[in-house]
């Protein structure tokens, strides 16, 4: 699904990233790992191109989306990301929150199809009987949109038991529940995959359960996932691969078991030796 290839990344003269090379298949849950600075969140902003990588691919669903001359607005709908401090709109409530992005998307799209339309039949006024153009099909209304995005949004809402949050707004809730918000938002979307950047740090102790649980569940429906995180349990259990990320490269990967049980690279076996 993605094939990144040679990705590098420069701010300034500082290099962040030196050449990435990974294959995220469709269904792996990626977990990676490595000290603070060493690239993580830089990675996966360039992956859904939040930043502009300075060289290399990123071979989205077979269109290199690190190319400046394509959309990527296209293809980044497709990408979910959930951080580490939620990214919830405070001056929404929970379900404008989770309803925004797909409403305004699928919006949008209607509003193109119009004006394609438009422009066909203007065209058409002008051309042969047996040279008109068909027009786009268009199936729904705006209202229709809204409704739809509404209902698969309180539904969402309901999975994580929060149907009852839909008119307050984030503020009130824990953090563990913003953060279950900011999941099923990026959900709203229909992603083909996620990526997470550290989405359990700045929870409290009590909380981190409840949001790894989630992203368990999805994991075992087939989502596509890649995950930076601090929590080995979580690596160890879910993640079908592990990547160590360090000094802007990968210097490891492999399966969970063979990544904890077998390290290799001198730094890695450094990193978890401090940590577990
Ligand atoms: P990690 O997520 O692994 O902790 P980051 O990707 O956040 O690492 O950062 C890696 C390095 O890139 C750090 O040294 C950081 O200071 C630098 N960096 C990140 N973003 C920027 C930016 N927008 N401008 C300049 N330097 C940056
Ligand atoms: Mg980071």
């Amino acid at each position: 699904m993605i094939d990144v290839i040679n990705l590098r990344k420069s701010f300034g003269d500082k290099e962040i990233l030196k050449g990435i090379n990974v294959t995220i298949n469709k269904g792996d849950i990626v977990a990676v790992l490595g000290p603070s600075g060493s690239g993580k969140s830089t990675f996966l902003r360039c992956l859904n191109c939040m930043e502009d990588p300075t060289g290399g691919s990123i071979i989205f669903n077979g269109v290199d989306i690190a190319d400046m001359k394509v959309d990527i607005n296209v293809h980044r709908r497709h990408m979910g990301m959930v951080f580490q401090h939620f990214n919830l709109f405070n001056n929404k409530t929970v379900l404008q929150n989770v309803m925004m992005a797909p409403e305004y998307l699928q919006c949008r799209d209607l509003k193109k199809a119009k004006r394609a339309n438009r422009r066909i039949q203007f065209k058409n006024v002008f051309r042969g009987k047996d040279k008109k153009e068909a027009l786009v099909p268009i199936t729904t209304t705006k209202e229709q949109i809204k409704k739809e995005v509404r209902e698969n949004a309180l539904k969402l809402l309901t999975r994580i038991g929060l149907e009852d949050k839909a008119d307050v707004y984030p503020s009130t809730l824990s953090g563990g529940q913003k953060q279950r918000v900011a999941i099923i938002r990026s959900l709203a979307m229909n992603p083909d995959v996620i990526l997470f950047d550290e989405p359990t740090s700045a929870l409290d102790p009590e909380m981190v359960g409840e949001v790894l649980e989630l992203m368990k569940e999805l994991a075992q429906e087939g989502m596509t996932m890649v995950v930076v995180t601090h929590e080995m349990g979580f690596a160890r259990e879910v993640a079908s691969r592990v990547l160590f990320m360090d000094d802007g490269q990968i210097k490891e990967e492999a399966g969970p078991q063979e990544f904890f049980e077998h390290p290799k690279d001198a730094r890695l076996k450094e990193f978890l030796s401090k940590i577990l």
